[in-house]
Order: C-alpha cells, then sequence, then structure tokens
C-alpha cells in the first residue's frame, strides 16, 4: 500500500540540456546525445533508487518536450516551420510555438519502446511509461488538415494505441497518458475526451494511467493559480472517469485549492494523489508529506492511494528534485508504518475478543 512514484519527468542535467529549457535544444548529437541520453536515465532511475520511490520512470530525459517526444515520431506532422498557437484555452495567457498536422497522422515507427526496454534492462522496480493524451496533443498542435478536435484526437488515439501495445510489450507496467486539457475543456471531456482516451488505453496489458493537472511550475502558471478562485474540474471529470476503462488517476493536490474531497467521486479506481508541490524549491518535510497522506486516505483506501508528485519536476533544479522524491519516499513510510501498527492492533483486539 501507499506505493510512491513520480507523475513523470525530471530536471535534466546541464551538460546534456541548458538549465530551465522546457522545449529542449540538446547540447549533444549524435552517438554522444544518445550515450548522454542513457547516462541521465541511469542517474534518473538512480535518484529514485535512493530516494526510496517503489514505481520508477525514466524521468522522461530523452525528450524534447512531453508532447514532442510523441508527435516528433510522426508522419504528417511538420516541425520545420512552427506557429504560434494560444494553448489551454488561452488560461495562461501566452501563445506557444505550435507544429503543424498537415496531412493524416502516422507513426513513422516505434517512438518511446526502446527507452522502456534500456529502463527495464536496469531496474527491477516496476516502470511506468507516459504518452501525452489525444486532447493535450490537438490542443498543442496547429491541425492545419482536419480542422476537427475530435477527429484529429480519435485519429491519434489510434496511433497512441499502437504505441501503447508496444509498451507494454517492452515491459512497462503502467501507461500513462497526461491529459492536462481534461483541467480546462471539460464540455469536450465529457463529450468526446474520456471516450478517446478510452480509445487510446483499449486492450492494454499494462495498468492504464491518466494524469491531469493544472500545468507544470512555471511562472505563468503559478502566477494563474494565485488569482485562480474556481478549483471545481476534478468534481466533473473524475465521475466520468470512475465509469472509464482507465485503472488510475492522478489528481494534483498539493498546491492547488482542490477540495480533497473530491477524491471520493473516483471510488473504486486507484488514485495517484499529488502531495508534492512542483513549482517550488522548497523541499516539504516527511511530516508535511504524511499529513497530506493522512488527508487523502479519509476518501481512499491505502490499497488506492499511490502517493505522488502534482506534475513533472522539469522546471525544478536538481537538488530540489531528489529532496521532494526523499520526501516523498519518508513521508509515505511514515504513513505505512502508522497504517501497520493499526491493522496489527486490530488482528490482536480480534485475537483477545475470540
Ligand atoms: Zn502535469
Amino acid at each position: 500500500m501507499l506505493q510512491t512514484m513520480i507523475v513523470g519527468s525530471l530536471p535534466r542535467p546541464t551538460w546534456l540540456v541548458p538549465a530551465g529549457q522546457m522545449y529542449v535544444q540538446w547540447k549533444l548529437d549524435g552517438d554522444a546525445l544518445s550515450e548522454g541520453q542513457d547516462d541521465a536515465v541511469l542517474l534518473a532511475l538512480a535518484d529514485q533508487e535512493s530516494a526510496g520511490l517503489d514505481i520508477f520512470t525514466d524521468g522522461e530525459q530523452r525528450r524534447r518536450h512531453y508532447i514532442w517526444g510523441f508527435v516528433e515520431g510522426l508522419e504528417g506532422v511538420d516541425f520545420s516551420r512552427l506557429v504560434k498557437i494560444p494553448t489551454r484555452g488561452n488560461r495562461y495567457g501566452s501563445m506557444v510555438d505550435a507544429a503543424r498536422v498537415v496531412a493524416p497522422p502516422r507513426r513513422k515507427g516505434a517512438i518511446v519502446s526502446d527507452a522502456v526496454r534500456f529502463v527495464k534492462r536496469h531496474t527491477n522496480k516496476p516502470v511506468k511509461v507516459t504518452l501525452p493524451g489525444p486532447m493535450t496533443i490537438v490542443d498543442t498542435v496547429a491541425d492545419e488538415y482536419y480542422r476537427n478536435r475530435r477527429t484529429l484526437a480519435a485519429e491519434l488515439a489510434k496511433l497512441l494505441n499502437d504505441e501503447a501495445h508496444e509498451l507494454a510489450e517492452a515491459g512497462a507496467d503502467i501507461v500513462q497518458f497526461d491529459e492536462p486539457c481534461f483541467n480546462i475543456y471539460l464540455d469536450e471531456v465529457e463529450e468526446w475526451g474520456v471516450r478517446t482516451l478510452e480509445d487510446a488505453a483499449k486492450g492494454l496489458r499494462a495498468k492504464k494511467a491518466v494524469h491531469i493537472c493544472y500545468g507544470y511550475g512555471v511562472d505563468m502558471v503559478l502566477k494563474w493559480k494565485k488569482s485562480n478562485t474556481d478549483w471545481s474540474h476534478y468534481w466533473r471529470s473524475l465521475p466520468l472517469l470512475r465509469t472509464s476503462a482507465i485503472d488510475m488517476i492522478s489528481v494534483e493536490c498539493a498546491a492547488s485549492g482542490v477540495d480533497p474531497a473530491v477524491l471520493g467521486e473516483a471510488k473504486g479506481k486507484e488514485l495517484m494523489v499529488g502531495v508534492i508541490d512542483v513549482g517550488s524549491e522548497e523541499v516539504e518535510t516527511p511530516e508535511l508529506v504524511a499529513s497530506r497522506i493522512r488527508t487523502a486516505l479519509q476518501y481512499v483506501d491505502p490499497d488506492h492511494l499511490y502517493p505522488c508528485t502534482d506534475c513533472g519536476m522539469i522546471p525544478r533544479s536538481r537538488t530540489a528534485a531528489r529532496g521532494k522524491m526523499k520526501a516523498l519516499a519518508d513521508g509515505a513510510w511514515i504513513v505505512r508504518s502508522e497504517l501497520v501498527s493499526e491493522r496489527q492492533r486490530g488482528t490482536l483486539m480480534g485475537v483477545r475478543s475470540t
């Protein structure tokens, strides 16, 4: 119970990527880049191991960006001329560089499975792999071909499903689809978002997970969070996901104004609950993490609760990320010990009363 993991990404070493870059320009190329990425993944695994986490990711060390990492592997998407588009319902008030969908997208071949095989060769822990969800990809590219979000999402779901099956075959224990847009376009989530996500995850032998959050811990997101007063989004999405084929749901709780009572809306599902703020360099104490886990336990069974970070940790320093992972593992350990003692006491009482 209370198995710990991070959402997905970790900061990249500065010998591989300039500090603070969200859309990465590698410092190396060719074989040196492959070797550098292998080394970065090994360090990410070592950091998770020494922190004491239970489920590992590769820290997304090989990706230029969590969405581009997949989209760059597609034909029909043109990265040679990017265009500026508003994204995320213009919530954060910024325009981003977007690749253009100019023809029906097709996978050029396997995109992430070699990376999964590499991780499986270097750890015995269960491994989680992330892919961007269909709705979130749609919201991050300029669709000059279908000009229809739902149609493009349906096409992407087929490609994601092929990819996800290969990841499961390569040994992924959990395949997680990142869908921050599930906290934005709630009507679309209801109309086609959940169904399209299920299509992307259809028939997987790995656990099917979705990560929903309020974005990376970067300035524009932190500014929005500070002034935001409406945290009702999960109250609509979790009941929809409760009746879906998705097994696990990641919910941002540590640094948002989300009422943890909403976790009860996903009863029966496994929940990755954010107990680590990814928007600050300040490392939580294990006691603070433990108190956040205890709060979540009011609404989720311990066997269904996975203490987690709120989102990816790319924007953080490596020191903070390491500290936060350790606090996560140590906080979970505190609560796990309490639960074990409680159960033992319960058993003893049972023995005495018979
Ligand atoms: Zn996130």
